[in-house]
This record gives C-alpha cells, sequence and structure tokens, in this order.
C-alpha cells in the first residue's frame, strides 16, 4: 500500500491518501493539546501506544459487532482504514461526572450517575467545540435524523462493551469522546482513536488518573499513565 499525498494533520494525527481511494492511513503523533490547543506539549511514545489501543480495541469492538474504520495495524505508528468522511461530531458519554460536566453543572467530579449521558460537541475550534444537541445537529445539517439514531444507538452499544471490557482490567471507564465516519459507499462506522487521550480512565482500587487530565492538570508520570493502560489492554 502506497503512502501518498497528506490530507490532513490534526493535533494528534496525520492522514494520508493511498493508491486506493477507499482506504486511507493515519499517522499517530506524540504531540499532546488541551483546552483547545491552548497547552501544548509532547508526551514521549503517546503516538505508538495510542495506536496500538486504538488497534487493540477496535478489534474487539469489530468482533462484537460494531463497524469501525480500521483494516489493520502497518506498524508502531501507522494503521490503516477505510476513507471516511467524518460527521463534524464530538460523541461523549458520561458514566461518572468529570471535567467539563462538572464545572458545568455543579456535580462534583466522580459522582456515579444513573444513566449514561450520550452528550454532543459541534466540532468548531473557532467556538471552542460548542455542548449541541440532536436537534441541532439535524437541523444544522450536520447528520440527518436516521445517522443521529444510528450513531446514538452504537454509541450507547459501544459504551456497554467498554465499561465492561475495561472494568475487567481493573478500569473505571468515567467518560470518553468518540466520533463517526461515513465511507464511500455510505456505511455509518466508528473513526478516530480510543485512548487515554480520549477517555477517563481510573484505577478501580486506587482511583488513581491513567489518562490525559494528567497532562492537562500537570500531575507528572503522564508517559507512565499511558504505558500502565497499554498494558491492561494488551497484557
Ligand atoms: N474529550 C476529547 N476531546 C475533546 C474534548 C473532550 O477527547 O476535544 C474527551 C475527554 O478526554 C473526556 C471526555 O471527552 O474523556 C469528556 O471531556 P470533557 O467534556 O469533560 O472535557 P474537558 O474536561 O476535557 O475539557
Amino acid at each position: 500500500m502506497k503512502k501518498l499525498e497528506q490530507i490532513y494533520e490534526g493535533k494528534a494525527k496525520k492522514v494520508f491518501k493511498t493508491d486506493d481511494p477507499d482506504l486511507y492511513i493515519i499517522d499517530y503523533k506524540d504531540d499532546a493539546t488541551a483546552g483547545n490547543g491552548a497547552k501544548k506539549g509532547t508526551i514521549a511514545g503517546k503516538g505508538v501506544i495510542n495506536n496500538k489501543m486504538t488497534c487493540s480495541i477496535y478489534k474487539m469492538l469489530e468482533s462484537k459487532g460494531i463497524p469501525t474504520h480500521l483494516v489493520k495495524m502497518l506498524s508502531d505508528t501507522e494503521q490503516l482504514d477505510k476513507a471516511v468522511t467524518i460527521f463534524p461530531l464530538e460523541v461523549i458519554v458520561r458514566n461518572t461526572a468529570a471535567g467539563s460536566m462538572s464545572k458545568r453543572v455543579g456535580v462534583p467530579e466522580g459522582t456515579v450517575l444513573t444513566e449514561p449521558i450520550f452528550e454532543l460537541s459541534y466540532k468548531n475550534d473557532d467556538y471552542n467545540d460548542p455542548l449541541i444537541n440532536d436537534d441541532y445537529a439535524v437541523a444544522l445539517n450536520l447528520c440527518t435524523r436516521d445517522e443521529m439514531s444510528q450513531i446514538r444507538e452504537m454509541t450507547l452499544k459501544i459504551n456497554d462493551i467498554l465499561k465492561a471490557y475495561f472494568l475487567e482490567k481493573g478500569v473505571n471507564l468515567v467518560d470518553f469522546k468518540i466520533e463517526f465516519g461515513k465511507t464511500n459507499d455510505g456505511a455509518i462506522v466508528l473513526a478516530d482513536e480510543i485512548s487515554p487521550d480520549t477517555c477517563r480512565f481510573w484505577d478501580v482500587k486506587t482511583g488513581e488518573k491513567l489518562d490525559k487530565d494528567r497532562f492537562r492538570r500537570d500531575m507528572g508520570n503522564i508517559e507512565e499513565a499511558y504505558q500502565e493502560m497499554l498494558k491492561r489492554v494488551d497484557g
């Protein structure tokens, strides 16, 4: 598979065309940002960890009937993926209150929620990815009503699978962000990554944070936390 021109560079990944119009190569970087780019840095080894973890989790999700963009892992930092158009939506699920939700609603971090919350943000950096809901998404043509129902249904199923999967590994899945894309033949698939950059992982026994909050909040031992999460997933 030939890697052709780069079509996109985001905060944590680069996307390349290939000689097949239905396939992309995604290369994971060590760069880290927080607060919509206000804080910048690098986390040594992050590209390798997030690529490997995403590939393992996507394979597991595929085996449980969730369609994803992943074709296969190509190298430590690269994966071959189906070409998709990403819906401009950040789909967030919360099982326990934390982060922006705690600040916005005044619910202390760690409060276990009675039901998972399905939350949407509009991917728009100029407006700091504003919180929206499903009616906004449809009214703004970010997706159709039918696509929204599919996205919601897939998301809640993914949450059920991931919660149980991480619990077995001694990790409480507090919240996470996922993205969906549409393939050239119109199928909706899970895209982007599932990693310590995009999830809150708390150790079940100690409550220790094993995710990007260590970077956002200058808590130290960032690389160690990411390595520990890869060990739990792959080890
Ligand atoms: N998240 C993400 N990218 C974003 C915003 C949030 O991956 O641009 C993830 C974040 O890691 C967390 C969940 O989505 O697992 C909920 O984040 P929250 O809204 O609490 O935002 P934060 O506190 O990070 O600003």
